[in-house]
């Protein structure tokens, strides 16, 4: 039996032949951000376990059973982000960011979650999110909206996801709900679950959640959040949607989508996919106007949304979506014969890399024979090989020898050498 230490299950390294896409990726969503003057903010990847029980409440998922809980050797109990709108709530109270203005934020990096690992659902796994203070909408919900469907169009997916679009209501609103929905399940007990059975009492809106089929048609019955909204939350909503109309964005109207977590209010949407089996939400938000005051703040209202970065780029390989061109590569592999032309190697690549700023090239180390260093060279990816050998050193010359397409090996000065490679391999000419 094998005693090797190996990565934490539900945790995944990211291997240099992925990376490339991850950064394409990060690319494109840096661009988009940005070009809705969105700022960064980061903040740690632990905080006070209260944080988490407080803001995202004690009767969900994610505080009942998934969170990386430990306590330091103080004996202060931290987690491990599970999601960060909490801190970032907590960074921009402490920071005095929300005090009578407003804030166009984003973040982006690792959450934890203690689940079941499976394709799309990892105990580490990566979100972008935009958080959008001091803004009692609806132009607001729908900017951010706007602003998650402009990214499907960026990276080409626009048809191969739907917007789900829900209101919860103002808070009254949903504890009017609550009762009648609580009644209803209580005249349908026989039908719960062990789970919906739990949840009657702590967060009867989840059952709703649940994709347990001998409940299906009992769900079906159920009374509609729409029914019981307050005036003012269906004004909201019905703004909101007409600027979506206006918009040309489609969405599918989802009087179940109640979202795992506690803090949500009026606004809710999703954005889902049929392209990656049972785990198909890729992005979820909404409007969380209670949560400041929640975590101790005066009142600020806030909307926003997060996307599972893992079952982003899951789509983006399943419709083969990401361009050659960002799988990046090396563009040149300059090789050394002999001592003499060993030792100028290198200072030969810096010379290039100076003229060059874009050219991409690595420098053979550690010797060899020819056919073992051409042999790395064509393995490298590169477009072409430069050959450094004696006669060239001798006479100030390089040889260039393509070897991705049929051109002829050419021996040229150097410089003559460098304006063929700005040219023909960096398009600098
Ligand atoms: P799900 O219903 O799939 O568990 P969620 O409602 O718990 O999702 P959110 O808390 O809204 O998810 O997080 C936003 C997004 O983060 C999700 O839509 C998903 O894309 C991604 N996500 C959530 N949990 C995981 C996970 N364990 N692994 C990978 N991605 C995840
Ligand atoms: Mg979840």
């Amino acid at each position: 039996m094998s005693n090797k230490i190996q990565a934490i299950r539900g945790m995944n390294d990211l291997l240099p032949d992925q990376s490339p896409a991850w950064q394409y990726l990060e690319r494109q969503l840096r661009a988009l951000v940005a070009r809705y003057d969105y700022r960064e903010i980061r903040t740690p990847i632990v905080e006070q376990t209260g944080l988490f029980a407080r803001s995202i409440g004690e009767a969900t998922d994610v505080v009942e059973k998934e969170m990386y809980t430990f306590d330091d050797r103080n004996g202060e109990s931290l987690t491990l982000r599970p999601e960060n709108t909490a801190a970032v709530v907590r960074a921009a109270m402490e920071h005095g960011l929300l005090h009578n203005q407003t804030q166009r934020l984003w973040y982006m990096g690792p959450m934890f979650r203690y689940e079941r690992p499976q394709k799309g659902r990892y105990r580490q796994f990566h979100q972008i999110g935009i958080e959008a203070y001091g803004m009692t909408g609806p132009d607001i919900d729908a900017e951010i909206i706007l602003l998650s469907a402009r990214l499907w169009r960026q990276l080409g997916m626009s048809e191969h996801v739907t917007l789900e679009l829900n209101s919860l209501g103002s808070p009254e609103a949903r504890a009017r709900y609550r009762e009648a929905l609580v009644a209803y399940f209580e005249a349908h007990r026989e039908v719960l679950d062990e789970d919906s059975q739990r949840r009657l009492t702590s967060n009867p809106l989840r059952i709703l959640d649940s994709k347990n089929p001998d409940m299906a048609e009992m769900l079906a019955g159920a009374p509609q959040l729409f029914d019981h909204l307050d005036d003012e939350s269906r004004e909201h909503f019905e703004q909101l949607k007409a600027t979506l109309d206006a918009a040309g964005i489609g969405y599918r109207l989802n009087p179940r989508l109640v979202r795992g977590l506690d803090y949500y209010s009026r606004t809710v949407f999703e954005w889902t996919t049929t392209a990656l089996g049972s785990q198909g939400t890729v992005c979820g938000g909404g409007r969380y106007d209670g949560l400041v005051e929640q975590l101790g703040g005066k009142a600020v209202p806030a909307v926003g949304f997060a996307i599972g970065l893992e079952r982003l780029m899951l789509l983006l390989e399943t419709l083969e979506l990401i361009p050659d061109e960002a799988m990046g590569g090396v563009d040149a592999y300059l090789l050394a014969m002999g001592d003499a032309a060993e030792r100028q190697a290198l200072l030969l690549g810096e010379r290039l890399r100076d003229t060059l700023p874009g050219l991409r090239l690595q420098v053979h180390c550690g010797g060899g024979s020819f056919k073992s260093q051409i042999r790395r060279a064509d393995r490298s990816g590169a477009r072409v090989a430069l050959i450094l050998g004696e006669d060239e050193i001798a006479n100030g010359r390089l040889t260039l020898k393509p070897l991705r397409d049929d051109g002829e090996q050419q021996t040229l000065d150097q410089d003559a050498a460098i304006a063929w490679l700005a040219e023909h391999i960096v398009g600098e000419a």
